[in-house]
């Protein structure tokens, strides 16, 4: 056993196979649950190495870990923090001591959206929006009508620019809160993100404020987190296969038993668990493609000059970069280790712009200098990742083909009032996947 409780060890093997296909968050998840209960898991991956879209890379020039785009997390991420309880690796997120969001302007400069604690929700949103520079009574009064409407009933197509406006918000306070935190949370713009699954993160973000922060990895994610769980994943006996792209999956009717069997590269599993995003399992079952996707836009830069920037990250109102990320203050790694520059990256979301790299990079280092206060900064090497598919959209889903009991679907592919593409939806999707498994092989 763990330290939870939890079975640990292949001791208790059953003589049930299982393939997981995809070894990102959610196959990472599925095998440990699985593998906890003696499954014998077989997890393949097309790629090289396990983690999908929370992976690293070795960045020679500047000699650095560097994460594909920086990953915030939520107090409300409760699955997330139990599987990294269950791995011993809840030290790996620096969490904020309460909630802030802290933001800056050219003409207001640097402040905070920061609901006090110890105040009823109400008042500590009220009291926090009418804290903001610019901001005054109109956009304390429309935060109580935002909070007021989150139990009402709500058509599962409304937008959240649909929400806002009935309820009279001030353009000041959408620009400076309602549009960073949307394109943040569901990468999508206000006018086309669905307003029911918005909800539900303002309010697993708010609802609990006294709990209410934000986190981040202090390690790249390769040995943050994919490290761990695939060892911990390996050391329940999940055998993972790098390099093998499943291509097709066969449905097996065996005679001497009612239960279908999936083949899978010549090998007859039990059952199987797709844990790929919606567009990966569409090609894999051969059914015309139901999801659209967002890219991520990740500027990293790296400078050789030691400067003072205002928090570990900040949102940029006004700017191209929509957040910036002082990777290297995140960081608790002695600087040996994560590369002796100074190290932060520009996040742009829902990125539709086409700007060339050159440009780009420039107008990311002039946003940073003015943050910074520091008219000198320059970037000695720049990477840009632009993930094209970063998210898949929440949006009503046309009903797919029916699977068999066998083929469990666990793909990325959020409905209207489910949380949007997060680790936490991957942590979620991969333990319900792992149950309704263990329920059908009647363990
Ligand atoms: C740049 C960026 C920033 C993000 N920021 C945040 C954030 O701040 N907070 C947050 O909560 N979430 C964030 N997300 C979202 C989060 O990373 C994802 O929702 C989550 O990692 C999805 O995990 P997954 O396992 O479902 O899918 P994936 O990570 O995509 O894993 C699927 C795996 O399947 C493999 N695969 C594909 N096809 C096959 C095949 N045919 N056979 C075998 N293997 C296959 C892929 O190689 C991949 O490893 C961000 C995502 C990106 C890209």
């Amino acid at each position: 056993m763990n330290q939870n409780g939890n079975m640990s060890h292949p001791d208790k093997q059953t003589r049930h196979k299982v393939a997981i296909i995809g070894a990102g968050l959610t196959g990472l998840t599925a095998a440990i649950r699985l593998a906890e209960q003696g499954v014998q898991v077989h997890l393949f991956e097309a790629s090289t190495k396990a983690g999908g879209r929370t992976r690293s890379f070795y960045e020679k020039q500047v000699d650095c870990l560097c994460d594909n785009g920086p990953h915030l997390l939520v107090g409300a991420y409760q699955a997330t923090s139990k599987l990294l309880i269950d791995c011993n690796v809840a030290h790996h997120i620096t969490w904020q001591p309460n909630l802030q969001l802290p933001l800056w302007h050219q003409q207001r400069g640097t402040f905070a959206f920061k609901p006090k604690a110890w105040l009823p929700i109400q008042l500590a949103l009220l009291n926090a929006a009418s804290a903001l520079p610019g901001h005054g009574k109109s956009s304390a009064i429309a935060m109580i009508k935002l909070a007021s409407t989150f139990r009402d009933k709500m058509h599962e197509n409304y937008t959240v620019k649909a929400w806002i406006m009935h309820i009279s918000m001030p353009q000041l306070l959408i620009d400076d809160l309602i549009e960073p935190l949307c394109l943040g949370a569901m990468n999508e713009h206000i006018d086309t993100a669905n307003a029911l699954s918005f909800r539900q993160v303002l309010r697993e973000s708010f609802s609990s404020h006294q709990q209410a922060r934000l986190g981040w990895f202090n390690k790249p994610l390769d040995k943050a987190l994919i490290q761990p769980l695939s060892e911990q994943a390996e050391k329940l006996g999940v055998s993972i296969h790098t390099r093998s792209s499943i291509r097709s999956l066969q449905v097996e009717h065996k005679h001497d038993t009612n239960n279908p069997h999936i083949d899978i590269q010549g090998h007859s599993f039990d059952s199987a668990i797709i844990a790929l995003p919606a567009y990966a399992t569409d090609r894999l079952l051969g059914q015309n493609p139901t999801c659209e996707t967002r890219v991520i836009c990740n500027i990293h830069l790296w400078f050789d000059q030691q400067f003072t920037f205002p928090s570990p990250f900040i949102g940029g109102l006004g700017t191209t970069g929509q957040w910036f990320f002082d990777i290297s203050s995140q960081m608790i790694d002695p600087p040996h280790q994560q590369g002796a520059l100074r190290h932060l990256c520009a996040v742009i979301s829902a990125d539709q712009q086409n700007i060339d790299d050159l440009t780009l990079v420039q107008i990311i280092r002039d946003e940073i200098r003015l943050i910074a206060n520091n008219q000198t900064l320059n970037p000695v090497h720049y990477r840009i990742i632009r993930e094209k598919r970063a998210t898949v959209l929440v949006r009503q889903q046309e009903i797919g083909q029916v699977l068999p009991d066998a083929l469990i679907d666990a793909s990325e592919r959020p409905k209207p009032g489910q949380l949007p593409a997060t680790i936490e939806s991957a942590v979620q999707r991969g333990e319900k996947a792992a149950l309704l498994c263990l329920s059908r092989l009647k363990l």
